[in-house]
């Protein structure tokens, strides 16, 4: 297998204060890179201090979009171990994403061991209050320096990690969806399904839009006819009528998230009825109408489960479950953390450690 050199820093950061920490705004002393050069394959995989990367202004990722990514956590145990969640999982879905993006495949096992070494490196980064994490951000961008619309022939894998605080501050409140009517996120046959870049700046507009509304997020709809529900924000999303907790199927425009899988998983084996289906907007205000529409929620590695408290649709406005968390929302949450926080036994060998 490929080495791994070690530089150290020599000049650590400040450490930001774990009550302060927000999402995404502090990094770590140290960051993964490795390069991909066309005839040569990756190499020089290597963990240095975490500082700018230099391009020229021609570099391919700049003009043409071409860059993934993933999102993952790292978990302190109340017992002092380092806890993944799945993390095989997110090393596999980068792979397909590289594939839509006409980006080369990399070795998966090895990125994984990169990764633990980097956590390892930066263990006294992860903060340990209750809802916060070590936000791990793998990545791969094209370098080339030419400007023909192409497929880069250089690229760089990297992983940088940011400690983060609880996503909501003041607990688990659910959010205003505002149901998008014309902006679309995904096609199919479009990128949807890949965790690329672009998805995120083509969605930028409607989440301000949607936020000049007094609503947090968007409700994304089908590319085609604007009418079945797809996903919230850069969540999955589930709604419960009736008892039976319903999710879009994945097709090729919807994102296929760990924890919308997990969460699968976990209302199986709790024998709560789920299905993955297409589902309409109509649909929904037609069971808040019938009194049949008990909970929703988005769900994601940032915000785990996030309760959806009230739907606007054009000159329609819903409330569901008198805006407060529903009961499998609640469940799934504290389970879902528990099981990643090492609180909770783990049943389907989700969790992986990181051991020095
Ligand atoms: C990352 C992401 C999700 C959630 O995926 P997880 O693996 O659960 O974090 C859902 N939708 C979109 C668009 C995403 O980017």
């Amino acid at each position: 297998m490929v080495k791994i050199t070690v530089v150290k820093t020599t000049a650590p950061r400040t450490r930001p204060d774990q009550n302060k920490l927000g999402f995404g705004r502090h990094f770590t002393d140290h960051m993964f890179i490795m390069d991909y050069t066309e005839g040569k394959g990756w190499h020089d995989a290597r963990i240095v201090p975490y500082g700018p990367l230099e391009m020229e202004p021609a570099c391919a990722v700049l003009h043409y979009g071409q860059a993934v990514f993933e999102g993952m956590k790292a978990y302190k145990s109340q017992d002092g171990r380092i806890l993944l969640f799945r993390p095989e999982q997110n090393m596999a879905r980068l792979n397909r994403s590289n594939a839509r993006l006409s980006i080369p495949q990399f070795d998966e096992e090895f990125v994984l061991e990169a990764l633990k070494q980097l956590v390892l490196l930066d263990r006294d980064w992860i903060p340990e209050a209750p809802g916060t994490a070590l936000y791990l951000r793998p990545f791969v961008i094209g370098t080339d320096n030419v400007l023909g619309v192409r497929a880069s022939s250089t690229y760089k894998l990297m992983i940088i990690l940011s400690p983060v605080g609880a996503y909501y501050e003041e607990g688990l409140n659910p959010v205003s969806i505002w149901v998008e009517p014309h902006y679309v996120r995904a096609v199919r046959g479009g990128t949807g399904y890949a965790k690329a870049a672009g998805n995120y700046a083509g969605s930028l507009l409607a989440q301000k839009n949607a936020q000049a509304k007094g609503y947090s997020q968007v409700l994304w709809l089908d590319g085609l006819e604007r009418k079945y529900v797809e996903e919230v924000g850069a969540m999955n999303v589930f709604f419960n009528i009736d008892g039976e907790l319903i999710t879009p199927d994945l097709g090729d425009s919807v994102l296929p998230g760990i924890t919308r899988d997990s969460v699968l998983q976990l209302l199986k084996s709790w024998n709560i009825p789920a299905a993955e289906r297409r589902l309409s907007v109509e649909e929904i205000f037609q069971a808040h109408a019938d009194g049949r529409l008990v909970e929703a929620f988005g769900c994601g590695t940032a915000a785990v489960i996030s309760p959806i408290g009230k739907l606007g649709w054009g000159e329609r406005d819903i409330v569901i479950n008198e805006g407060r968390i529903g009961e499998i929302s609640q469940r799934l949450y504290d389970t879902m953390t528990g099981i990643q926080t090492g609180r909770l036994e783990d049943p389907f060998g989700w969790t992986v450690e990181v051991e020095g």
